[in-house]
């Protein structure tokens, strides 16, 4: 098992990229702090009897990540109960779609505050632990669109852009203490986060890619097992991974 005994925290875990890891992890023997919302209130219970069958720790905590007082308290308990945190995964995110003349500032607001503050509040109180440890492993999931921008999406490429440019700034900072800090850069992956855009989207978007269907939730968690495993991982900080499609191609 590569993550045997770590502790992990993992925001958005209740449904998609985020609940694939949190499976991924579990199975690797890391025990997990797991944050979500409140859409997935109903089945974290289950998901928790799931994970913990691989004989792991399992927490959770309903809570917005973009609010500073949750976070502190999310890190604090964290650490009364696990007196470490080896890997922080800030996963949770939303999109909303609007063209920029019609965009609201509220709009705006929220994708900013949901999407890149959390990451900023979610590493600022993990990283003194971090420190203290001398090792930690900082996984930020941000997108393809971060790096070729989209269409309605300027507000989600803005936070997705700024997550890549936080990620290699603190990997500058940290790198000392034995602290890597990574993003994960998904082209479009099955989950509830793209299932309602239309049909005609969907088709104009897969015709785009090199690989011509969109990814599974499956093809996305081993880049984060690599980024979180000793020795895997080790050498790996600064960079954004593509599990795309060949939408991007760096
Ligand atoms: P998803 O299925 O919609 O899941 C999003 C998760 O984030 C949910 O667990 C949700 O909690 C949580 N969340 C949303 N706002 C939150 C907040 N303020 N505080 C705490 N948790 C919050 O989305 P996904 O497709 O798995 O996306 C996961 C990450 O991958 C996101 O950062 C997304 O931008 C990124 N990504 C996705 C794709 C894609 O095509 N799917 C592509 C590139 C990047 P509830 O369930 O409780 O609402």
């Amino acid at each position: 098992m590569k993550l045997k005994g770590k502790v992990a925290v993992i925001t958005g875990a209740g449904r998609g990229i985020g609940k694939g890891i949190a499976l991924a992890f579990a199975k690797e023997g890391a025990n997990l702090v797991l944050n979500y919302l409140n859409q997935t209130r109903n089945e974290i219970e289950s998901l928790t009897n799931e994970l913990r069958k691989f004989g792991v720790n399992v927490i959770t905590r309903e809570g917005n990540v973009a609010d500073e007082s949750f976070v502190k308290n999310l890190i604090d308990e964290t650490i009364e109960r696990f007196n470490r945190i080896d890997i922080l995964v800030n996963n949770a995110g939303i999109l909303t779609q609007s063209l920029i003349q019609n965009m609201t500032v509220e709009m705006w607001d929220k994708m900013i505050e949901v999407n890149l503050k959390s990451v900023f509040l979610m590493t600022r109180y993990v990283v003194p632990h971090m420190i203290n440890q001398e090792s930690g492993r900082i996984i930020n999931m941000a997108s393809q669109l971060g790096q070729k921008g989209g269409i309605e999406l300027s507000h989600y490429a803005a936070a997705k852009a700024g997550v890549i440019g936080f990620t290699k700034s603190i990997a500058l900072e940290l790198g000392k203490y034995g602290i890597t800090a990574n993003c994960i850069a998904p082209g479009p992956i099955e989950t509830d986060m793209i299932a309602n855009i239309n049909e005609d989207w969907k088709k104009w978007k897969k015709d785009q890619l090199a690989i011509p269907r969109f990814g599974f939730v499956e093809e996305v968690v081993p880049t984060a097992v690599l980024l979180a495993s000793e020795p895997d991982g080790n050498i790996y900080t600064g960079q954004t991974l593509g599990p795309n499609c060949g939408d991007v191609m760096l």
